[in-house]
C-alpha cells in the first residue's frame, strides 16, 4: 500500500471484485480481508430516451440514476428509479404507462433486472397494468426463488407485492396510434398468422413513412446500466416491447443474456431495438464474455452487431443491399468504467452520465445508409 494511499480509500468486503488491488490479513480480527481501490469514477449507461424523457420533472434518467448512487444509494435501485421517469412519462410511447399497446390495443410491458454485487436476478414478461414493470422485476429479484414471471401470473404476483393494477395503460396517444394501425390492417387476415404479419408490417412501414411514427415508436425500451466508485454494477431493462407484436410476445427486455447481463466482476450490457435478433443471438451475454476475455465495450459491440449481421439471411429481414433491414442498439461498460454505444445503423445515440453531467453521445456504427436503404 502506497503511503498516499488512505484507509478510507479501501473498502473491506468479502467480494472479491475485479479492481481487487490487494489480499492481507485484518490486524485485528485475523481473518482475510481483501481491499478494493475506489478509484473506479461513476458512470451511467443508457439508450437515449435516458436523457431525454422527464416526466414533468427536472432531470431525465441517467442524472437521477447518478444522483442517487453517488448519494450512496444501491447501484440497482438508482437506476430503476432512473427508468421509473421514462416508465411514467406518457410521451414515451416505447415504455411503460402509454407504450404502445400490442395488436389487441392491450399494453403488455416487458423488464428485467441484475444485481452485479448481490448476483440475483428478477425479470416480468407480459405484465398488464403496472406502470412501472421494472419495480416488479425488482420484486421478483427480492421476493421470489425465480427469474421470471410472465403474463397474469406476474399481474398477480404484482398485485400480491402491493402495486396498484389498472384497468388499461393506454394514453390517448397510443390508442390513436393503434387505431390508425388496425385501420390499415384487413382484419380478413387476422386468422392467417403469416398474412396478418405482413399486412401490420406494411401497416407500419406506411405509418413511418407518412411520418405518423417515428423508427423508435416501432421499437423503443430503455436500458440502463452502472457502476458506482465501488466498481458495483447494476442493470434494468424496461419495455414496451414491439408495437402491434401478437399477444403474449415477449422480446428481448426481460430475458438475461439478451436485453440485460450483468457479471459484477466483469461488465454490463443491455439492448434496445429488433428483439428476435438479439434472443437469436443472445447479445449481451456474448458482450459481457467478450469483455471478460478482454475486449473493449465498444469491441465486443461490434461483435455481436456483426453476429447479427451475418446470422441474418431471411429476404423478408433484409434490404435491397442484402443486409438487415432493422437497426438494433447496444449499450456496454466494464469494471474499469469504461463504455461504449453501438448501433447497425449510422445516426443513432446514447446516454451517459458522470461527473461532466448528463450527456447524449453519438452510437459507433456498423454499417452506413440506412435499415431501409
Ligand atoms: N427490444 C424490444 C423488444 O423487442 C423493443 C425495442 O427495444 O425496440 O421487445
Amino acid at each position: 500500500m502506497t503511503k498516499k494511499m488512505k484507509r478510507r480509500d479501501f473498502m473491506r468486503t468479502g467480494a472479491v471484485a475485479g479492481l481487487t488491488l490487494a489480499a492481507t490479513k485484518d490486524e485485528v480480527a485475523g481473518f482475510p480481508m481483501i481491499l478494493k481501490q475506489s478509484t473506479v469514477k461513476p458512470l451511467v449507461i443508457s439508450s437515449a430516451n435516458g436523457n431525454r424523457f422527464k416526466n414533468g420533472g427536472d432531470v431525465t434518467a441517467v442524472s437521477k440514476a447518478f444522483t442517487m448512487m453517488t448519494g450512496g444509494a444501491d447501484v440497482l435501485d438508482s437506476v430503476i428509479a432512473g427508468v421509473n421517469i421514462v416508465e411514467l412519462d406518457p410521451l414515451d410511447d416505447s415504455v411503460g404507462y402509454g407504450g404502445l399497446p400490442n395488436a389487441d390495443g392491450v399494453v403488455q410491458l416487458d423488464s428485467s433486472v441484475m444485481h452485479g454485487p448481490k448476483k440475483r436476478a428478477g425479470a416480468v414478461g407480459a405484465l398488464e397494468g403496472v406502470r412501472t414493470p421494472s419495480l416488479v422485476a425488482k420484486a421478483v429479484l427480492e421476493n421470489t426463488d425465480h427469474h421470471l414471471i410472465v403474463g397474469k401470473g406476474a399481474q398477480d404476483f404484482a398485485r400480491d407485492m402491493g402495486f396498484k393494477i389498472e384497468d388499461d395503460l393506454n394514453t390517448e396517444n397510443s390508442r390513436r396510434k393503434w387505431l390508425e394501425w388496425k385501420r390499415r390492417t384487413d382484419p380478413e387476415h387476422y386468422l392467417d398468422p403469416k398474412k396478418r404479419a405482413d399486412a401490420g408490417h406494411k401497416a407500419a412501414l406506411q405509418m413511418l413513412a407518412a411520418g405518423l411514427l417515428r423508427e423508435e415508436n416501432m421499437h423503443g425500451t430503455i436500458n440502463c446500466d452502472a457502476i458506482n466508485s465501488k466498481g458495483e454494477i447494476c442493470g434494468v431493462t424496461t419495455t414496451s416491447g414491439l408495437a402491434w407484436k401478437i399477444p403474449g410476445r415477449i422480446g428481448d427486455s426481460p430475458i438475461l443474456g439478451a436485453g440485460l447481463y450483468v457479471d459484477g466482476a466483469v461488465g454490463a450490457a443491455g439492448s434496445t431495438g429488433r428483439g428476435e435478433a438479439n434472443l437469436f443471438n443472445l447479445c449481451s451475454f456474448v458482450i459481457v464474455e467478450e469483455m471478460r476475455r478482454g475486449a473493449h465495450p465498444k469491441d465486443a459491440g461490434m461483435e455481436v452487431l456483426n453476429r447479427i449481421k451475418n446470422n441474418t439471411i431471411e429476404k423478408r429481414l433484409l434490404n435491397a443491399r442484402g443486409l438487415p433491414n432493422f437497426g438494433i442498439t447496444f449499450y456496454m461498460l466494464n469494471a474499469k468504467g469504461e463504455y461504449a454505444g453501438v448501433t447497425m445503423y449510422e445516426g443513432g445515440s446514447y446516454a451517459i452520465c458522470n461527473e461532466n453531467g448528463p450527456q447524449t453521445l453519438k452510437c459507433d456504427a456498423l454499417l452506413t445508409g440506412r435499415p431501409s436503404d
